[in-house]
């Protein structure tokens, strides 16, 4: 864990600032749930603080206390220069390194005059000024709770504020399944839950969100699945014209990749998403147990994350990026015959 200049940080806050808060592109519901989480409380404080988003995020987050509020820097790019500008402090949420927030929004950030917090749980975060960076965490909505408590000011969490936390904390550890998932997240969650965060409700909004379509794209994905129990790996692939077939959106193949997972026996799953708008196939790892997906994703596909979720990409095409990544699989069987025992 790394707690920087946390001290030095508080006595800034004690004046009055102007605040942008920052997540990462395609953010998830960590992201876009510790981000508002933050700017509600940071507004409850006296300061002004907006939320910026590289870009869009999907419509199963739209209902969040505050959405609305959001800039996004591919659209509302003045918007989002301005609010840089007029601030004396910025916020990064749920990433560890400025590139996460795509090379436009990296390029004017890099040239930011003042100084930067981040509050992040991915490994190898880079140095910035204040830092409060912990691997172990859930989710950075985990964190943004420590923070506040930390500020002493517990007591500010509402409704909304917890709403925000609820749904950051849920969707980063599966609803509460992963390894991260401690008896203080848990204890957490259960100060949430006093504090108005409808936890039914909250589940229903982001996971009872299906389209038609959705689930046709879902059951193509689930037809392209290979599994290779001799590395007890699944993989799934989309291709750009199933994609399309299916009116794919944005979020649309969220969580697809547990499905490989899911199966009995399986440690590594992944699924490989032709993205035709960046000539590139997106990809997620997800394991079970030891054998780490960061560094696999690290290693070979310009990408990272945690041990047991992560993401790169190729620049390959589809064939022969499986063809690529087939070839990787050996070097690691023992790794992952024996990342997980029941
Ligand atoms: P997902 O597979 O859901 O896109 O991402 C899983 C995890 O890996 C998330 O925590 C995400 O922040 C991280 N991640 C996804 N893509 C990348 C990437 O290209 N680079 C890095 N460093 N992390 C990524
Ligand atoms: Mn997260």
């Amino acid at each position: 864990m790394i707690l920087k200049q946390f001290d030095e940080l508080k006595s800034f806050l004690i004046k009055q600032q102007q605040i942008v808060i920052i997540g990462h592109k395609n953010p998830d519901g960590d992201a876009v749930g510790s981000s508002l989480a933050l700017k509600h409380y940071l507004d409850k404080k006296g300061h002004r603080a907006q939320v910026l988003m590289p870009n869009e995020y999907p419509d199963f987050l739209h209902w969040i206390p505050g959405s609305r509020t959001v800039y996004r820097f591919d659209r509302q790019n003045n918007q989002c220069v301005k609010s840089l500008k007029k601030s004396t402090l910025a916020f990064l949420l749920d990433f560890n390194t400025l590139h996460r927030v795509g090379s436009d929004m990296q390029n004017t950030l890099s040239k930011y005059e003042h100084d930067f917090v981040l509050i992040d749980h991915h490994q190898q975060p880079d140095d910035f000024k204040y830092m409060y960076s912990d691997t172990a965490m859930s989710s950075t909505c985990q964190m943004v709770y420590n923070f506040i408590d930390m500020m002493g000011d517990l007591d500010l969490i509402d409704k909304n504020i917890a709403t925000c936390l609820y749904t950051g904390i849920m969707t980063d550890t599966g609803s509460f399944r992963f390894r991260s998932t401690t008896s203080r997240t848990h204890r957490i969650i259960a100060d949430l839950i006093d504090k108005g965060a409808e936890n039914d409700k909250i589940h229903s909004n982001v996971n009872d969100s299906n389209t038609h379509s959705r689930l046709l794209l879902l059951g193509q994905s689930l037809s392209n699945l290979e599994i290779l129990p001799d590395y007890k790996t699944a993989f799934i692939t989309l291709s750009e014209q199933e994609k399309k077939k299916f009116s794919h959106e944005k979020g649309d193949t969220e969580g697809i990749v547990n499905y490989a997972l899911s199966i009995k026996g399986v440690v590594f799953g992944v699924i490989f998403i032709e993205d035709e708008e960046q000539g590139i196939i997106k990809i997620s790892f997800r394991s079970k147990g030891k054998f780490s997906v960061n560094q696999f994703a690290r290693n070979y596909f310009d990408g990272g994350g945690h041990d047991n979720a992560a993401g790169g990409r190729s620049e390959m095409n589809m064939e022969d990026t499986l063809k690529f990544f087939k070839t990787l699989l050996p070097k690691y069987k023992n790794d992952l015959i024996n990342s997980y025992e029941i």
